[in-house]
């Protein structure tokens, strides 16, 4: 046996059982640390504290395959299968926190994924309705916040271009998929005062997270946030 072989052994038992006696809190505290030094870093408002909250709440490492759990803690995105990723957690908090959300808000997610972002804003809010075109993926996720206690989120599998008009309207709308254009049905799924926020743009382009408001008197504005890279909106719109 030479020491590469008991070195490689080593390393595959290590990847394979990775997580025991690990103490997650404190590495989750101190991913939420990384994220507010990011944020101020590159120049965004430090986020409220509900958003802060959730963030030391909600156990990514419950939302990762099991092969990455080691990594569940770093600011990075990570893949959770079908060529999808779990969001990078700097950009979690910082689109929670530009939605504005209170705790009796109704909130629309389009692209559960991993239910991650999904479980964020169950912290906080009312209500979470999420959907996903990728039916294995929904479901999984949709088992995984049921499992883990978050009876405030509903998610359903279809194209969330549409919008979820039977529960419409919503305080807020966050898409966490690229688009080419807002689509029209979210916008006219946001109540007035509501916010969504949205990437746009081709993937593997410069994508920009942009902030949608809906004004009271019906108009919408939107502005640039800061360059993002997300996986594409699909479906057949
Ligand atoms: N919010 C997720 C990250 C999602 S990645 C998390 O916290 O883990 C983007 C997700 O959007 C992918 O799962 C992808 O399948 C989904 N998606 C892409 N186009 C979609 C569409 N038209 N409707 C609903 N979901 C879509």
């Amino acid at each position: 046996m030479n020491r590469y072989f008991i070195v490689g052994t080593l390393l595959c038992f290590c990847c394979a059982f990775p997580s025991y006696g690990e103490d997650y809190s404190a590495k989750r505290h101190k991913m939420v640390e990384e994220v507010l030094a990011d944020l101020a870093a590159n120049g965004n408002p430090a986020p409220g504290p509900d958003v802060v909250q959730a963030m030391e709440k909600v156990e990514r490492h419950r939302f990762v395959p099991d092969w990455l759990t080691r990594f569940a803690y770093i600011n990075r995105p990570l893949p959770i299968g079908h060529g999808q990723t779990i969001s990078q957690p700097v950009i979690v908090a910082l689109m929670t926190d530009l939605i504005k959300v209170k705790a009796g808000d109704k909130v629309l997610e389009i692209g559960t994924g991993s239910g991650y972002q999904a479980a964020v804003l169950a912290k906080i809010v009312k209500s979470v309705y999420s959907m996903e075109i990728i039916e294995s993926l929904g479901k999984e996720a949709a088992e995984r916040l049921a499992a883990l206690g978050y009876g405030n989120v509903q998610v359903k599998m279809e194209d969330g271009y549409y919008g979820w008009p039977a529960e419409a309207p919503f305080d807020a709308i966050v898409v966490t998929a690229a688009a080419s254009h807002v689509p029209p049905p979210l916008i006219a799924q946001l109540k007035p005062g509501g916010r969504m926020v949205i990437p746009l743009g081709a993937q593997f382009m410069t994508q920009f997270l942009m902030l949608v408001e809906k004004h009271a008197d019906g108009t919408v504005s939107s502005r640039q946030i800061i360059p993002v890279g997300f996986v594409p909106l699909t479906g057949g719109h």
